[in-house]
């Protein structure tokens, strides 16, 4: 979709907020002033938009931002937003406002909502911001890596005391049905098994047989990683005690991994990516998305980002497996 330059765009967060938000943010805004485009902050998503809740973003509104976890722009779910009516709502604002082009900072039902606004004739460009990078079309969204860091953090400090007790620490880390972060965190922290949704999982050969295993080698502590949603990690600790006699506690980690500073990883992803959204919208197109591949940034039609599907990587499957053992 082809427009001229805007003289004015949008930028929103959408969906779950991840930390490296407000960097995309402040990119978008530095980039698209030094252009001469006028940015429009829009709050809570597309909710927002709908309700016309905007505010003028200069360049002092996003100072002292690129350091700071969630999103100054607040995120949401817009149930109104998903239904054509909402999306003419959203877009008879956007007339008004003199919104040319709109920067969309979330996941894939986020880039969903930005393909109809582009099929409205609002240029719409999405930037990947999630922890759980599951987003096919790019390697890594921004906040994965924070998310990453926070996780292992945790990993070492359970790690810490269940050396100290000879206990079993379970750990139940997000990921919104993908793997991706319990399996990095699993690399990245010696988890003793990884149970995600993409590999075959048994419980006594990947669990009680391996620690049983372990514990005839003089080892007495384990750490279990666990994505969420799988499996009741309170049950499953019961279940491990009473089968190898290792005293073991659950731990869901939760809302702890979306918060906190970004990674500098992140906060180089953000940049980059909210350079290149207005270096795609300036020149009037929309109805893409900006991804990463190979560390090239890059930006791709959304529909066919959208029909793309990510599996856990193979590689990083047989590395977890290879090494924890
Ligand atoms: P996360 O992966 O962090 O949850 P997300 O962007 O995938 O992020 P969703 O809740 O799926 O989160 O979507 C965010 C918002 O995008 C929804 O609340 C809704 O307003 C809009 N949206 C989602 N799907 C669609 C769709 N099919 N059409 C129009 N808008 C949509």
């Amino acid at each position: 979709m082809m427009n001229g330059k805007p003289k004015i765009i949008g930028v929103l967060t959408s969906g779950g907020d991840a930390p490296g938000m407000n960097a995309a943010v402040r990119a978008v805004v530095r980039t698209a002033i030094k252009r001469d485009i006028r940015v429009l902050g829009i709050t809570n998503g597309y909710n927002g938009l709908i309700n016309g809740e905007v505010i003028e973003m200069d360049l002092r509104k996003v100072s002292s931002l690129l350091h700071r976890g969630g999103t100054l722009l607040k995120t949401a779910r817009c149930k109104e937003f998903r239904t054509k009516e909402g999306q003419l709502k959203a877009y008879e604002v956007c007339k008004e406002m003199g919104i040319e082009g709109l920067v969309v900072i979330g996941g894939d039902g986020s880039f969903r909502g930005a393909k109809a606004l582009s099929d409205l004739g609002v240029p719409t460009v999405g930037i990947p911001g999630t922890i759980d990078n599951d987003i096919a079309s790019t390697d890594y969204t921004i906040g994965f890596y924070t998310a990453l860091n926070t996780v292992v953090d945790a990993i070492d400090r359970l790690r810490d005391t269940s050396e100290s007790h000879n206990r079993c620490s379970v750990v139940e880390v997000m990921g919104h049905g993908a793997g991706h972060l319990a399996l990095y965190s699993s690399i990245a922290g010696g988890g003793t098994s990884c149970w995600i949704n993409e590999v075959d999982f048994d419980v006594e050969k990947d669990i009680i047989q391996k620690m049983k295993r372990t514990l005839r080698t003089g080892k007495h502590n384990f750490v279990i990683i666990v994505s969420e949603g799988i499996t009741d990690i309170h049950a499953l600790a019961k279940e491990i005690e009473a089968k190898t006699g290792v005293e073991s506690r659950a731990t869901v980690l939760g809302h702890i991994q979306r918060g906190g500073s970004p990674a500098a990883y992140d906060r180089l992803l953000a940049s980059r990516m909210g350079y290149h959204a207005v270096e795609v919208l300036e020149q009037g197109i929309g109805d893409r998305v900006i991804v990463v591949r190979g560390d090239v940034i890059g930006d791709m039609d959304i529909t066919e980002a959208l029909n793309m599907t990510k599996k856990a990587d193979p590689i990083m499957i047989a590395i977890n497996e290879t090494i924890n053992i």
